[in-house]
Protein backbone atom coordinates (compact mmCIF):
# COMPACT_ATOMS: atom_id res chain seq x y z
CA UNK A 1 0.00 0.00 0.00
CA UNK A 2 1.37 3.47 -0.78
CA UNK A 3 -0.87 4.57 2.68
CA UNK A 4 -3.10 6.77 0.34
CA UNK A 5 -6.31 7.29 2.75
CA UNK A 6 -8.86 5.25 1.07
CA UNK A 7 -11.28 6.98 3.37
CA UNK A 8 -10.16 10.57 2.18
CA UNK A 9 -12.13 12.45 -0.38
CA UNK A 10 -9.90 12.40 -2.79
CA UNK A 11 -10.24 14.72 -6.12
CA UNK A 12 -7.33 13.69 -8.31
CA UNK A 13 -7.55 11.39 -10.58
CA UNK A 14 -4.34 10.15 -11.22
CA UNK A 15 -4.08 8.93 -7.42
CA UNK A 16 -7.59 7.40 -7.41
CA UNK A 17 -6.12 5.36 -10.59
CA UNK A 18 -2.68 4.56 -8.17
CA UNK A 19 -5.14 3.55 -5.30
CA UNK A 20 -7.38 1.50 -7.76
CA UNK A 21 -4.74 -0.38 -9.24
CA UNK A 22 -3.27 -1.34 -5.67
CA UNK A 23 -7.07 -2.66 -4.74
CA UNK A 24 -9.13 -3.97 -7.55
CA UNK A 25 -7.78 -6.58 -9.89
CA UNK A 26 -5.55 -4.82 -12.73
CA UNK A 27 -8.33 -7.28 -15.31
CA UNK A 28 -10.76 -4.53 -14.84
CA UNK A 29 -10.73 -1.67 -17.36
CA UNK A 30 -11.42 2.02 -17.56
CA UNK A 31 -13.16 3.73 -19.93
CA UNK A 32 -11.72 6.75 -21.59
CA UNK A 33 -7.63 7.57 -22.57
CA UNK A 34 -8.64 9.96 -19.82
CA UNK A 35 -11.43 8.42 -17.13
CA UNK A 36 -13.87 10.37 -15.17
CA UNK A 37 -14.27 10.72 -11.96
CA UNK A 38 -18.00 10.27 -11.52
CA UNK A 39 -19.81 11.38 -8.57
CA UNK A 40 -23.38 11.49 -8.97
CA UNK A 41 -26.01 11.03 -11.86
CA UNK A 42 -29.32 11.93 -12.63
CA UNK A 43 -31.67 11.21 -15.45
CA UNK A 44 -29.34 10.99 -18.60
CA UNK A 45 -26.89 12.66 -16.91
CA UNK A 46 -23.54 11.70 -15.18
CA UNK A 47 -21.25 14.65 -12.72
CA UNK A 48 -17.29 14.31 -12.11
CA UNK A 49 -15.93 15.87 -9.17
CA UNK A 50 -15.70 19.49 -10.60
CA UNK A 51 -19.76 19.20 -11.72
CA UNK A 52 -18.98 19.12 -15.26
CA UNK A 53 -22.08 17.38 -16.65
CA UNK A 54 -21.98 14.03 -18.95
CA UNK A 55 -24.91 13.16 -21.19
CA UNK A 56 -24.89 9.58 -20.96
CA UNK A 57 -25.02 7.66 -24.18
CA UNK A 58 -24.06 4.19 -23.29
CA UNK A 59 -25.57 3.20 -19.86
CA UNK A 60 -28.45 0.87 -20.76
CA UNK A 61 -28.24 -0.29 -17.44
CA UNK A 62 -30.00 2.49 -15.82
CA UNK A 63 -32.75 2.16 -18.10
CA UNK A 64 -35.56 4.86 -16.43
CA UNK A 65 -32.45 7.04 -15.71
CA UNK A 66 -29.92 7.28 -13.27
CA UNK A 67 -30.93 7.56 -9.54
CA UNK A 68 -34.46 7.65 -10.43
CA UNK A 69 -36.63 8.82 -7.25
CA UNK A 70 -39.60 6.61 -7.35
CA UNK A 71 -37.22 3.52 -7.52
CA UNK A 72 -34.83 5.58 -4.56
CA UNK A 73 -38.15 5.53 -2.51
CA UNK A 74 -39.34 2.16 -3.29
CA UNK A 75 -36.58 0.27 -2.35
CA UNK A 76 -35.93 2.54 0.46
CA UNK A 77 -39.32 1.76 2.03
CA UNK A 78 -39.26 -1.96 1.35
CA UNK A 79 -35.80 -1.89 3.20
CA UNK A 80 -37.04 -0.56 5.75
CA UNK A 81 -39.93 -3.28 6.16
CA UNK A 82 -38.62 -6.68 5.08
CA UNK A 83 -35.79 -8.07 2.70
CA UNK A 84 -35.06 -11.83 2.94
CA UNK A 85 -35.10 -14.91 0.65
CA UNK A 86 -37.82 -16.66 -1.15
CA UNK A 87 -38.15 -19.43 1.37
CA UNK A 88 -40.82 -17.91 2.82
CA UNK A 89 -44.08 -16.40 1.25
CA UNK A 90 -44.27 -13.18 0.00
CA UNK A 91 -46.58 -11.06 -1.88
CA UNK A 92 -43.72 -8.85 -3.67
CA UNK A 93 -42.12 -11.45 -5.80
CA UNK A 94 -45.29 -12.81 -6.55
CA UNK A 95 -46.84 -9.45 -7.67
CA UNK A 96 -43.82 -8.94 -9.76
CA UNK A 97 -43.50 -12.05 -11.47
CA UNK A 98 -47.47 -11.67 -12.75
CA UNK A 99 -46.10 -8.33 -13.95
CA UNK A 100 -43.19 -9.57 -16.19
CA UNK A 101 -44.77 -12.54 -17.02
CA UNK A 102 -47.82 -10.40 -18.47
CA UNK A 103 -45.07 -9.01 -20.65
CA UNK A 104 -44.11 -12.41 -22.29
CA UNK A 105 -46.15 -14.82 -25.08
CA UNK A 106 -48.58 -16.47 -22.84
CA UNK A 107 -46.04 -19.95 -22.56
CA UNK A 108 -43.32 -18.45 -20.72
CA UNK A 109 -45.14 -18.39 -17.62
CA UNK A 110 -42.33 -19.48 -14.98
CA UNK A 111 -39.58 -17.18 -13.26
CA UNK A 112 -36.62 -18.02 -11.36
CA UNK A 113 -34.45 -15.06 -9.88
CA UNK A 114 -31.28 -14.25 -10.62
CA UNK A 115 -28.76 -11.63 -9.75
CA UNK A 116 -26.28 -10.88 -12.92
CA UNK A 117 -27.22 -11.49 -16.50
CA UNK A 118 -24.47 -14.37 -16.37
CA UNK A 119 -26.45 -15.93 -13.78
CA UNK A 120 -29.38 -16.00 -15.78
CA UNK A 121 -27.92 -17.50 -18.58
CA UNK A 122 -25.99 -20.25 -16.73
CA UNK A 123 -29.10 -21.38 -14.95
CA UNK A 124 -30.56 -21.23 -19.10
CA UNK A 125 -28.26 -23.65 -20.05
CA UNK A 126 -28.48 -25.57 -16.92
CA UNK A 127 -32.64 -26.23 -17.71
CA UNK A 128 -32.02 -26.43 -21.76
CA UNK A 129 -29.43 -29.15 -21.18
CA UNK A 130 -30.89 -30.88 -18.40
CA UNK A 131 -34.32 -30.92 -20.14
CA UNK A 132 -32.55 -32.50 -23.43
CA UNK A 133 -30.66 -34.35 -21.86
CA UNK A 134 -27.49 -32.86 -24.03
CA UNK A 135 -24.69 -30.49 -23.73
CA UNK A 136 -24.44 -29.55 -27.44
CA UNK A 137 -24.43 -25.49 -27.64
CA UNK A 138 -25.40 -23.78 -30.95
CA UNK A 139 -23.46 -19.96 -30.45
CA UNK A 140 -23.35 -16.97 -33.26
CA UNK A 141 -19.87 -15.66 -33.53
CA UNK A 142 -18.86 -12.76 -31.58
CA UNK A 143 -21.80 -13.03 -29.38
CA UNK A 144 -20.96 -12.13 -25.47
CA UNK A 145 -23.38 -14.60 -22.91
CA UNK A 146 -21.57 -13.48 -19.68
CA UNK A 147 -18.38 -13.85 -17.49
CA UNK A 148 -19.15 -17.47 -16.09
CA UNK A 149 -16.51 -20.30 -16.79
CA UNK A 150 -20.01 -21.58 -18.49
CA UNK A 151 -20.55 -18.37 -20.69
CA UNK A 152 -16.73 -17.88 -21.62
CA UNK A 153 -16.92 -21.17 -23.23
CA UNK A 154 -20.06 -19.85 -25.39
CA UNK A 155 -19.26 -16.64 -25.97
CA UNK A 156 -16.89 -16.28 -28.98
CA UNK A 157 -16.41 -12.14 -28.34
CA UNK A 158 -13.84 -13.94 -25.08
CA UNK A 159 -13.15 -16.99 -26.51
CA UNK A 160 -11.68 -15.70 -29.40
CA UNK A 161 -10.06 -12.49 -28.32
CA UNK A 162 -6.71 -12.24 -26.35
CA UNK A 163 -6.49 -14.41 -23.33
CA UNK A 164 -8.83 -16.93 -24.44
CA UNK A 165 -9.28 -20.35 -25.35
CA UNK A 166 -10.97 -22.90 -27.94
CA UNK A 167 -13.93 -23.69 -26.18
CA UNK A 168 -14.93 -27.43 -25.51
CA UNK A 169 -16.46 -29.86 -28.67
CA UNK A 170 -20.15 -29.37 -27.51
CA UNK A 171 -20.06 -25.65 -28.61
CA UNK A 172 -21.06 -25.15 -31.96
CA UNK A 173 -20.10 -21.64 -33.38
CA UNK A 174 -21.64 -20.34 -36.73
CA UNK A 175 -20.33 -17.08 -38.35
CA UNK A 176 -22.21 -13.75 -37.26
CA UNK A 177 -24.61 -13.37 -39.56
CA UNK A 178 -23.47 -9.90 -39.93
CA UNK A 179 -24.67 -8.66 -43.35
CA UNK A 180 -22.55 -5.40 -43.69
CA UNK A 181 -18.94 -6.98 -43.34
CA UNK A 182 -19.44 -10.84 -42.15
CA UNK A 183 -18.80 -14.26 -44.28
CA UNK A 184 -21.42 -13.58 -46.62
CA UNK A 185 -22.96 -9.83 -47.48
CA UNK A 186 -26.37 -8.70 -48.15
CA UNK A 187 -29.72 -8.91 -48.21
CA UNK A 188 -29.76 -12.62 -49.69
CA UNK A 189 -27.07 -14.12 -48.04
CA UNK A 190 -29.34 -15.35 -44.78
CA UNK A 191 -29.83 -18.64 -46.84
CA UNK A 192 -25.46 -19.17 -46.59
CA UNK A 193 -26.25 -19.01 -42.95
CA UNK A 194 -28.47 -21.17 -42.70
CA UNK A 195 -26.54 -23.55 -44.39
CA UNK A 196 -23.94 -23.59 -41.86
CA UNK A 197 -26.59 -23.87 -39.20
CA UNK A 198 -27.71 -27.37 -41.15
CA UNK A 199 -24.08 -28.70 -41.11
CA UNK A 200 -23.93 -27.98 -37.42
CA UNK A 201 -27.14 -29.71 -36.91
CA UNK A 202 -26.67 -32.86 -38.49
CA UNK A 203 -23.49 -33.35 -37.05
CA UNK A 204 -25.53 -33.05 -33.73
CA UNK A 205 -28.28 -35.38 -34.60
CA UNK A 206 -25.70 -37.66 -35.64
CA UNK A 207 -24.04 -37.85 -32.27
CA UNK A 208 -27.65 -38.38 -30.81
CA UNK A 209 -27.82 -35.54 -29.47
CA UNK A 210 -29.98 -32.34 -29.23
CA UNK A 211 -28.90 -28.49 -29.72
CA UNK A 212 -29.33 -25.76 -27.19
CA UNK A 213 -29.42 -22.34 -29.06
CA UNK A 214 -28.60 -19.31 -27.51
CA UNK A 215 -28.77 -15.63 -29.39
CA UNK A 216 -29.63 -12.14 -29.07
CA UNK A 217 -32.19 -10.68 -31.18
CA UNK A 218 -29.80 -7.86 -31.85
CA UNK A 219 -26.07 -8.63 -30.48
CA UNK A 220 -24.72 -6.37 -28.89
CA UNK A 221 -20.99 -7.35 -28.09
CA UNK A 222 -20.88 -8.40 -31.59
CA UNK A 223 -21.12 -4.89 -32.85
CA UNK A 224 -25.25 -3.92 -32.41
CA UNK A 225 -26.16 -6.37 -35.43
CA UNK A 226 -29.41 -6.86 -35.85
CA UNK A 227 -30.28 -10.30 -36.59
CA UNK A 228 -31.69 -10.50 -40.38
CA UNK A 229 -35.40 -11.98 -39.38
CA UNK A 230 -35.53 -13.98 -41.71
CA UNK A 231 -31.81 -15.89 -40.61
CA UNK A 232 -33.04 -15.88 -37.15
CA UNK A 233 -36.93 -16.87 -37.84
CA UNK A 234 -35.69 -19.88 -40.04
CA UNK A 235 -32.79 -20.84 -36.98
CA UNK A 236 -35.29 -20.57 -34.57
CA UNK A 237 -37.74 -23.16 -36.59
CA UNK A 238 -35.01 -25.45 -37.68
CA UNK A 239 -33.53 -25.54 -33.69
CA UNK A 240 -37.23 -27.06 -32.89
CA UNK A 241 -37.23 -29.46 -35.71
CA UNK A 242 -34.05 -31.00 -34.33
CA UNK A 243 -35.97 -31.15 -30.72
CA UNK A 244 -33.29 -28.44 -29.53
CA UNK A 245 -34.53 -25.53 -27.41
CA UNK A 246 -34.31 -21.25 -27.80
CA UNK A 247 -32.77 -18.79 -25.52
CA UNK A 248 -33.11 -15.68 -26.32
CA UNK A 249 -30.58 -13.41 -24.34
CA UNK A 250 -32.72 -9.98 -23.72
CA UNK A 251 -29.81 -9.03 -20.99
CA UNK A 252 -28.89 -5.63 -23.41
CA UNK A 253 -31.75 -5.40 -25.49
CA UNK A 254 -35.13 -5.85 -23.47
CA UNK A 255 -37.46 -3.17 -21.76
CA UNK A 256 -38.06 -1.42 -24.66
CA UNK A 257 -34.98 -0.17 -26.04
CA UNK A 258 -35.54 -1.13 -29.49
CA UNK A 259 -38.79 0.97 -29.46
CA UNK A 260 -40.40 -0.88 -32.09
CA UNK A 261 -41.19 -4.01 -29.42
CA UNK A 262 -40.85 -4.29 -25.72
CA UNK A 263 -38.20 -7.51 -26.01
CA UNK A 264 -35.95 -8.33 -29.32
CA UNK A 265 -37.16 -11.88 -30.00
CA UNK A 266 -40.82 -9.93 -30.77
CA UNK A 267 -39.11 -7.84 -33.59
CA UNK A 268 -38.41 -11.44 -35.41
CA UNK A 269 -41.65 -12.62 -34.10
CA UNK A 270 -40.35 -15.30 -32.54
CA UNK A 271 -41.24 -17.57 -29.38
CA UNK A 272 -38.21 -18.82 -27.65
CA UNK A 273 -38.32 -21.28 -25.14
CA UNK A 274 -36.32 -19.77 -22.53
CA UNK A 275 -36.03 -15.88 -22.49
CA UNK A 276 -33.31 -14.40 -19.96
CA UNK A 277 -33.28 -10.84 -18.76
CA UNK A 278 -31.10 -8.54 -16.72
CA UNK A 279 -29.30 -5.33 -16.86
CA UNK A 280 -31.89 -2.89 -17.22
CA UNK A 281 -34.36 -5.05 -15.59
CA UNK A 282 -33.16 -3.20 -11.72
CA UNK A 283 -31.93 -0.14 -13.48
CA UNK A 284 -28.73 -1.10 -11.76
CA UNK A 285 -29.93 -2.70 -8.86
CA UNK A 286 -28.47 -6.44 -9.03
CA UNK A 287 -31.51 -8.02 -10.39
CA UNK A 288 -32.11 -10.48 -13.29
CA UNK A 289 -34.24 -13.74 -14.28
CA UNK A 290 -35.13 -16.91 -16.48
CA UNK A 291 -38.14 -17.28 -17.54
CA UNK A 292 -39.23 -20.41 -19.45
CA UNK A 293 -42.29 -22.27 -20.03
CA UNK A 294 -44.02 -24.76 -16.98
CA UNK A 295 -42.75 -27.86 -19.09
CA UNK A 296 -39.34 -26.31 -18.96
CA UNK A 297 -39.31 -25.66 -15.25
CA UNK A 298 -41.45 -28.97 -14.44
CA UNK A 299 -38.83 -31.14 -15.92
CA UNK A 300 -36.02 -29.55 -13.91
CA UNK A 301 -37.60 -30.07 -10.92
CA UNK A 302 -35.85 -33.21 -9.90
CA UNK A 303 -35.71 -33.13 -6.56
CA UNK A 304 -32.27 -30.56 -6.38
CA UNK A 305 -33.60 -27.77 -4.79
CA UNK A 306 -32.53 -24.47 -6.78
CA UNK A 307 -31.81 -21.75 -3.94
CA UNK A 308 -30.80 -18.22 -4.36
CA UNK A 309 -29.98 -16.33 -1.37
CA UNK A 310 -30.49 -12.82 -2.66
CA UNK A 311 -32.48 -13.50 -6.13
CA UNK A 312 -36.08 -12.31 -5.96
CA UNK A 313 -35.93 -11.44 -2.48
CA UNK A 314 -38.89 -8.45 -1.62
CA UNK A 315 -36.64 -5.59 -2.09
CA UNK A 316 -35.24 -6.65 -5.42
CA UNK A 317 -38.86 -7.74 -6.28
CA UNK A 318 -40.43 -4.08 -5.53
CA UNK A 319 -37.19 -2.03 -7.91
CA UNK A 320 -37.89 -4.68 -10.32
CA UNK A 321 -41.75 -4.32 -10.52
CA UNK A 322 -40.99 -0.32 -10.07
CA UNK A 323 -38.88 -0.22 -12.99
CA UNK A 324 -42.31 -2.22 -15.21
CA UNK A 325 -44.30 0.79 -13.45
CA UNK A 326 -42.32 3.65 -14.75
CA UNK A 327 -41.60 1.98 -18.82
CA UNK A 328 -45.50 1.84 -18.75
CA UNK A 329 -46.26 5.15 -16.67
CA UNK A 330 -43.10 7.59 -18.90
CA UNK A 331 -44.23 6.07 -22.24
CA UNK A 332 -40.80 5.06 -22.18
CA UNK A 333 -41.08 2.24 -25.31
CA UNK A 334 -42.77 4.82 -26.86
CA UNK A 335 -39.99 7.54 -26.69
CA UNK A 336 -37.25 4.80 -27.33
CA UNK A 337 -38.82 4.36 -30.62
CA UNK A 338 -39.58 8.09 -31.49
CA UNK A 339 -36.11 9.75 -30.56
CA UNK A 340 -34.54 6.19 -31.55
CA UNK A 341 -35.74 7.07 -35.24
CA UNK A 342 -34.61 10.53 -34.99
CA UNK A 343 -31.47 9.86 -34.61
CA UNK A 344 -31.07 6.98 -36.96
CA UNK A 345 -32.17 9.26 -39.50
CA UNK A 346 -30.33 12.20 -38.47
CA UNK A 347 -27.21 9.64 -38.75
CA UNK A 348 -27.95 7.92 -41.95
CA UNK A 349 -27.76 12.24 -42.99
CA UNK A 350 -24.59 12.36 -41.99
CA UNK A 351 -23.28 9.57 -42.88
CA UNK A 352 -23.80 10.82 -46.74
CA UNK A 353 -21.03 12.94 -45.53
CA UNK A 354 -18.38 10.98 -44.34
CA UNK A 355 -17.38 8.06 -46.00
CA UNK A 356 -15.90 6.50 -42.83
CA UNK A 357 -19.15 5.59 -41.25
CA UNK A 358 -19.66 2.26 -43.44
CA UNK A 359 -22.89 1.19 -41.81
CA UNK A 360 -25.51 2.58 -39.31
CA UNK A 361 -27.73 0.18 -37.73
CA UNK A 362 -30.24 -0.67 -35.11
CA UNK A 363 -33.58 0.01 -33.70
CA UNK A 364 -34.77 2.80 -31.12
CA UNK A 365 -31.96 3.57 -28.43
CA UNK A 366 -29.79 0.31 -29.47
CA UNK A 367 -28.13 1.68 -32.69
CA UNK A 368 -24.65 1.17 -34.04
CA UNK A 369 -22.20 3.02 -36.27
CA UNK A 370 -19.81 0.93 -37.99
CA UNK A 371 -16.39 2.88 -39.29
CA UNK A 372 -14.82 1.73 -41.85
CA UNK A 373 -11.79 2.91 -44.14
CA UNK A 374 -12.90 4.71 -46.61
CA UNK A 375 -11.42 3.57 -49.49
CA UNK A 376 -14.53 1.40 -49.91
CA UNK A 377 -12.58 -1.73 -48.62
CA UNK A 378 -14.86 -1.90 -45.59
CA UNK A 379 -11.55 -2.38 -43.41
CA UNK A 380 -12.59 -2.02 -39.36
CA UNK A 381 -10.91 1.41 -37.95
CA UNK A 382 -11.40 0.66 -34.31
CA UNK A 383 -8.56 3.15 -33.80
CA UNK A 384 -10.29 5.60 -35.45
CA UNK A 385 -13.54 4.43 -33.80
CA UNK A 386 -12.07 5.04 -30.44
CA UNK A 387 -10.54 8.47 -31.47
CA UNK A 388 -14.43 9.40 -32.31
CA UNK A 389 -15.12 8.11 -28.52
CA UNK A 390 -12.57 9.69 -26.84
CA UNK A 391 -12.82 13.27 -29.01
CA UNK A 392 -17.24 12.86 -27.86
CA UNK A 393 -16.19 12.51 -23.95
CA UNK A 394 -14.00 15.59 -24.48
CA UNK A 395 -17.49 17.55 -25.50
CA UNK A 396 -19.15 15.87 -22.69
CA UNK A 397 -21.01 12.72 -24.73
CA UNK A 398 -20.73 8.92 -23.50
CA UNK A 399 -20.40 6.92 -26.11
CA UNK A 400 -17.94 3.54 -26.33
CA UNK A 401 -16.91 1.25 -28.92
CA UNK A 402 -17.21 -2.82 -29.25
CA UNK A 403 -17.34 -5.25 -32.10
CA UNK A 404 -14.57 -7.94 -32.79
CA UNK A 405 -12.85 -5.09 -34.17
CA UNK A 406 -13.91 -3.05 -31.63
CA UNK A 407 -15.12 -0.58 -34.86
CA UNK A 408 -18.47 -0.41 -33.75
CA UNK A 409 -19.32 2.95 -32.15
CA UNK A 410 -22.36 2.18 -29.77
CA UNK A 411 -25.58 4.44 -28.70
CA UNK A 412 -28.16 2.90 -26.18
CA UNK A 413 -28.39 5.67 -23.50
CA UNK A 414 -30.90 5.60 -20.80
CA UNK A 415 -34.47 5.36 -22.93
CA UNK A 416 -35.58 8.83 -21.55
CA UNK A 417 -33.10 10.26 -23.92
CA UNK A 418 -34.22 13.33 -25.78
CA UNK A 419 -34.70 14.90 -28.95
CA UNK A 420 -32.47 17.34 -27.38
CA UNK A 421 -30.03 15.26 -26.26
CA UNK A 422 -29.87 13.67 -29.98
CA UNK A 423 -29.55 16.64 -31.73
CA UNK A 424 -26.58 17.53 -28.89
CA UNK A 425 -25.16 14.26 -29.88
CA UNK A 426 -25.11 14.15 -33.54
CA UNK A 427 -23.77 17.98 -33.49
CA UNK A 428 -20.78 16.76 -31.45
CA UNK A 429 -20.43 14.09 -33.20
CA UNK A 430 -20.47 15.80 -36.69
CA UNK A 431 -17.73 18.35 -35.05
CA UNK A 432 -15.39 15.25 -34.14
CA UNK A 433 -15.94 13.44 -37.48
CA UNK A 434 -14.91 16.82 -39.69
CA UNK A 435 -12.04 16.96 -38.07
CA UNK A 436 -10.56 13.25 -39.24
N1 LIG B 1 -25.64 -11.37 -22.03
C1 LIG B 1 -25.44 -10.24 -22.71
C2 LIG B 1 -26.04 -10.10 -24.07
C3 LIG B 1 -24.70 -9.20 -22.17
O1 LIG B 1 -24.51 -8.08 -22.87
C4 LIG B 1 -24.16 -9.36 -20.87
C5 LIG B 1 -23.35 -8.25 -20.21
N2 LIG B 1 -22.70 -7.39 -21.06
C6 LIG B 1 -24.39 -10.54 -20.19
C7 LIG B 1 -25.14 -11.52 -20.79
C8 LIG B 1 -23.83 -10.77 -18.80
O2 LIG B 1 -24.50 -9.97 -17.88
P1 LIG B 1 -23.83 -9.58 -16.48
O3 LIG B 1 -22.69 -8.66 -16.77
O4 LIG B 1 -24.95 -8.95 -15.72
O5 LIG B 1 -23.38 -10.85 -15.85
Amino acid sequence: MTGINVGSKMQNNDSLKKLRAELLSPSLSLSYNDPIHVVRAKAQYLFDQNGTKYLDGINNIQHVGHCHPRIANAAFKQLKVLNTNTRYLDYTILEYSRALTKKLPDKLNVCFFTNSGSESNDLALRLARFKNQSQDTIVLDGAYHGHLTSLIEISPYKYKGVGGSPPPAYVHEIPMPDQFRGKYRGKDSSYHYLNELGKKLSAIKKNKQKPTFIFESFMGCGGQIPLPSDFIKEASALIHQYGGICIADEIQIGFGRIGKNFWGFEYHDLEPDIVTVGKSMGNGHPLSAVITTKEIADHFNNGMEYFNSFGGNPVSSTIGHEVLKIIKDEDLQKNAKNVGSYLKKMLIDLQKNYSLIGDIRGEGLFLGLEIVNSNGLLEPMGKIAKYIVNEMKKRRVLLSTDGPDENVIKIKPPIIFNKQNADFLLENLRLVIAKI
